[in-house]
């Protein structure tokens, strides 16, 4: 009973980009002419943006977000018989840059209220042999960076940043990408600052380190011709670099808006969330939230359920994750999948993801708040 005229896209990436149209095909038509395809100005001056805006000396472009991932832990000397710590519940690329290079993923539970990485977990879970922590800033919010850095400094122990979703996030007014050793950032077109197809970058505080991750990037060669390190070929190109600082001009802006959706639907869904069927998505007091994703949980076993009925009325939803990363098939064997993470297996079980993205409209979630009010108010009746 799709009623087209009140139907929510999960995510509408054409919004944001067809007002931009002109910008975007200026930059571009600017590096067709240049013939600079690579390394272009517009790579070098993305960096120096990101750079500046994420409070760090130096930035990297790449070609992915799970490649700048990749590359900190090549750069890091980090593989075989070394210990990584990690969150489960995340999108696979946080973890599979670990077994990549050979090391040992221990995966750590998350926070129920934030769906972040737990600091008491990963200090548990440090042995002589961890080498590095990997937190993730799960859908826009930092994790607790305070804390998971204080506990890595005092082993010596360096931290990677996952802030794919996370671009423009803080902790304790502290961007995210600036507290650990590199900080890691997607330009995958569905992230904060989306490109038109994949990109990445890194953020790093110390300049030796960006140099290293610079070398690692570009097949270890240093002089043409001559390889230091088995390196990756990883490169940020330039029509993408010019698409995106089109776009990073508007960042601000765009965070602004989803903050503004986040406020809305917290207002919208209060009523159901009171009820005790849903839980609203919990916003840290100490971290500023940029809402990559409004997730919310929900109750009873229903997500679901409740997720066809949404479906059939024309409202787009997603589950981020529905299985955790240490239960995918890849791993299935491995001994390190062998844990137990009870709130990752119920977050997967609860989770659903909503609509958004900043051009979404007040009307649009109030259709999204009726959907899901109607659902609760037959599920009620039909199990009075
Ligand atoms: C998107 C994402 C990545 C990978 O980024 P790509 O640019 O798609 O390679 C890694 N980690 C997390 C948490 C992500 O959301």
């Amino acid at each position: 009973m799709s009623d087209g005229s009140s139907s929510v896209p999960l995510l509408d990436v054409a919004r944001g980009n067809d007002p931009l149209r002109d910008a975007f095909m200026e930059a571009l038509e600017q590096v067709v002419d240049s013939g600079r395809f690579l390394f272009g100005p517009d790579v070098a001056h993305l960096e120096q943006e990101v750079a500046a805006f994420s409070q760090v000396d130096n930035a990297v472009g790449c070609a992915s977000g799970s490649d700048a991932l990749l590359l900190a832990l090549m750069a890091l000397d980090i593989g075989p018989g070394d210990e990584v710590i990690v969150p489960s519940f995340t999108f696979f690329a946080s973890v599979s840059c670990i077994t990549r290079v050979g090391a040992t993923p221990v995966f750590v539970d998350i926070c129920p209220d934030t769906f972040n990485v737990d600091p008491a977990a990963i200090e548990a879970a440090i042995t002589d042999n961890t080498k590095a922590i990997i937190p993730v800033h799960l859908f826009g919010q930092c994790a607790a960076m305070d804390r998971i850095c204080r506990i890595a400094a005092q082993r010596d122990i360096p931290v990677i940043e996952d802030a794919c979703q996370s671009i423009g996030a803080a902790y304790h007014s502290r961007p995210a990408g600036s507290w650990g050793q590199v900080g890691c950032f997607s330009f995958y077109p569905t992230k904060n600052l989306g490109g038109m197809g994949d990109g990445g970058m890194m953020a790093v505080r110390d300049a030796g380190l960006a140099d290293r991750l610079r070398l690692f990037a570009g097949h270890g060669m240093r002089p043409r011709y001559y390889h230091q390190v088995v390196g990756i070929n990883s490169r940020l190109d330039s029509f993408q670099a010019a698409v995106l600082r089109v776009k990073f001009q508007r960042l601000p802006e765009a965070i602004a808006g989803r903050q503004e959706n986040a406020a809305r639907y917290d207002r919208l869904l209060a009523d159901v969330a009171d009820d005790g069927r849903i839980a609203l998505p919990q916003a840290d007091p100490d971290a500023y939230h940029v809402w990559n994703q409004y997730s919310i949980r929900v109750r009873d076993g229903q997500r679901d359920e409740l997720r066809a009925f949404l479906g059939e009325h024309g409202v787009g939803t997603e589950i981020y994750y529905p299985i955790p990363v240490h239960k995918q098939q890849c791993y299935r064997d491995e001994p390190f999948a062998r844990v137990s993470l009870p709130e990752t297996d119920a977050a997967c079980a609860e989770i659903l993801n909503l609509p958004m993205f900043p051009e979404l409209t007040e009307q649009e979630q109030e259709t999204v708040a009726e959907k899901l009010q109607q659902f609760y108010a037959q599920s009620s009746r039909s199990a009075a």
